[in-house]
């Protein structure tokens, strides 16, 4: 179908819940889409921190086809044998014991705050369900995730929210302590805030936090659905902050895009759950897990990839202060870590966003004016060069 009539039957049949980008992409390699006119696109999106190991990464799609051909679904009233292989995998590099699979980063955080209030009541008191969460935090679109997501503007509308959420500052560890009462039970954070801006904390931030959780008898959840599988250069964020959550959660880059979500949590936390406890009908079927078996082991593979992320990451950033210098009255920071970086500008980055299209770049717009970089991990000094070509060029015809 030619896009005119793509997009007009776009806006006929699919409701309107995303402000979409007039382009359809039809296929995809590594760093690369390309459009149904066969305009070509470099990809510093992919597909929003999803597509780990870019586009149709070999490995991952041989897994995929193997799979579909063998087994693609069957009911978790059986054992799957490629669901364990995931579990074994993930627990072997984590802190975690126990994995629960579903099928998005919501549904991760939705099991993890069942975990949370139901391992309290058992553990510390009936009255134990309130939850801490941060301002300017991202957990996801489901009416309790959207209460966690500390945001009034994915709230409105959907009043009454969840009871059980109250939210400090991130990165303000005595906010937080002022906010523990008698009802808490756990406080749930990014590592780094992704949707709400690319923030990162200081880096005793989360040992603070840690501290607090210990003292107070509070589990610690971790939402790592953007920020875990190598995105920051280690496997997990947490790593680089010297402390282990009791429970956190991945999605988003767990499947190289297949629908994956992930809840894990320590043996003693994850017995709260029992048959009947919690459950999901597609969670960790044996085609979905197969792509995540596939994805962890090309990640792995001689730890390679996180180092290239690490060293991308640098390079990236690197470069983006370049430009930073060039146009000082525009860009106001840049930061990141490993291949999660923001650029903090003075306007509106969507017209940027737009103009870096047209030339054939994707970007990411957050926050109203933080361009987001989310390249896949296999990104190199080449593309990161093009990109700020591109970049930069766009910047220029502004000011
Ligand atoms: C994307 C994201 C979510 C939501 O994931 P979905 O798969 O869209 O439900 C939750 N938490 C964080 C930190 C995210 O970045």
């Amino acid at each position: 179908m030619e896009i005119k009539k793509l997009l007009e039957e776009s806006g006929h049949y699919i409701m309107n819940t995303y402000s979409r980008a007039p382009i359809v992409l039809r296929k995809g390699r590594g760093m690369k889409v390309w459009g149904t006119d066969g305009k070509e696109y470099l990809d510093f999106v992919g597909g929003v921190a999803v597509n780990i190991l870019g586009h149709c990464h070999p490995k991952v799609v041989v897994a995929i086809q193997k799979q579909a051909q063998r087994l693609i679904h069957v009911s978790n009233l059986y054992h799957i044998e490629q669901q364990i292989k995931l579990a074994k995998l993930l627990v072997e590099h984590s802190f975690a014991d126990k994995v629960f699979f579903c099928n998005s980063g919501a549904e991760a955080n939705e099991a993890a705050i069942k975990l949370a209030r139901k391992y309290a009541k058992e553990h510390a008191g009936k009255d134990k369900f309130e939850i801490i969460t941060a301002l300017n935090s991202f957990h996801g679109r489901t009416l309790a995730t959207v209460t966690a997501t500390g945001q009034e503007k994915f709230q409105k509308g959907f009043e009454p929210l969840m009871p059980g959420f109250r939210y400090a500052p991130f990165n303000d560890i005595s906010s937080l302590k002022s906010l523990i009462t008698e009802n808490t039970c756990a406080v749930m954070l990014e590592p780094i805030q992704g949707e709400g801006g690319v923030k990162i904390p200081a880096l005793d931030y989360f040992k603070k936090v840690r501290e607090l959780c210990d003292k107070h008898n509070l589990l610690l959840i971790l939402d790592e659905v953007q920020t875990g599988m190598g995105r920051t250069g280690k496997f997990f964020a947490y790593e680089h902050f010297g402390v282990a959550p009791d429970i956190m959660t991945l999605a988003k880059g767990l499947g190289s895009g297949v629908p994956i979500g992930a809840m894990l949590a320590s043996d003693k936390v994850a017995s709260a759950f029992i048959p009947g406890s919690h459950a999901s009908t597609f969670g960790g079927n044996p085609l979905v897990c197969a792509a995540a078996i596939a994805t962890i082991e090309t990640l792995l593979e001689d730890g390679f990839l996180f180092d290239q992320c690490k060293r991308m990451g640098e390079y990236l950033r690197k470069e983006l202060k370049g430009l930073q210098k060039e146009f000082p009255s525009v860009i106001i920071d840049v930061r990141g870590m490993g291949l999660l970086v923001g650029m903090e500008i003075t306007r509106d980055c969507a017209t940027i966003v737009k103009a870096c299209m047209e030339k054939g770049l994707l970007l990411n717009c957050i926050a109203g004016n933080v361009l987001r970089f989310t390249p896949a991990l296999i990104v190199q000094e080449k593309d990161i060069d093009h990109m700020i070509d591109i970049l930069g060029n766009v910047l220029g015809s502004l000011s």
